[in-house]
């Protein structure tokens, strides 16, 4: 037997779909995941992980990249129509994923961590002072963190000079 061609395997992805009219999504009626992902399975063929959305978005061209995943369509998570797949970073399916309010506890912290050092990022020169300052009076950067609402790691990078320590004399000596 002569193996599909990636064009044919297209057409027979589509063939499992219910094509929505108004949209152009291509619905996909098969098995889904048990995280929102459609299943495929074909014997003898490589199915992109089982992911029907991956599948039909190389086998329509798209060109593999890699770190990037497959984050949930915007138009609908059985949606596996190729131009409306979001093949994106870890990173950006972690925001999507976020902004929609769908994260395991997992995810959801790592999203979290992420948040906070990018909020970091606008703590004021003022803040940063007095976290220093409570830093030295108590030698505790788990509390200065706490108080100040900052991430742990990023606090005690703060306290010791390790993080915004432009314009400091003592850049780098401390910690
Ligand atoms: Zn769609």
């Amino acid at each position: 037997m002569t193996p599909l061609s990636p064009a044919e395997l297209l057409i027979y992805l589509r063939s499992r779909c219910a094509i929505d009219e108004d949209d152009g999504c291509w619905l996909w009626t098969g098995a889904m995941h048990r995280n929102g992902i459609p299943s495929l399975r074909l014997h003898g063929v490589d199915c992109c992980g089982r992911n029907a959305r991956a599948a039909a978005y190389f086998w329509s061209g798209g060109v593999r990249i890699a770190g990037r995943v497959f984050a949930r369509p915007p138009c609908d998570e059985r949606c596996i129509r190729p131009e409306h797949q979001r093949y994106v970073t870890r990173r950006e399916a972690m925001a999507l994923a976020q902004a929609a309010g769908r994260l395991s506890a997992g995810r959801r912290h790592a999203a979290a961590v992420i948040a906070v050092r990018r909020r970091g990022r606008t703590i004021d020169d003022e803040r940063v002072a007095a976290m220093r300052e409570r830093y030295a009076q108590t030698s505790n950067a788990a509390l200065v963190a706490r108080e100040f609402g900052v991430h742990p790691s990023y606090a005690h990078r703060i306290c010791t000079y390790r993080a915004r320590a432009e314009g400091n004399v003592f850049a780098g000596l401390a910690g």
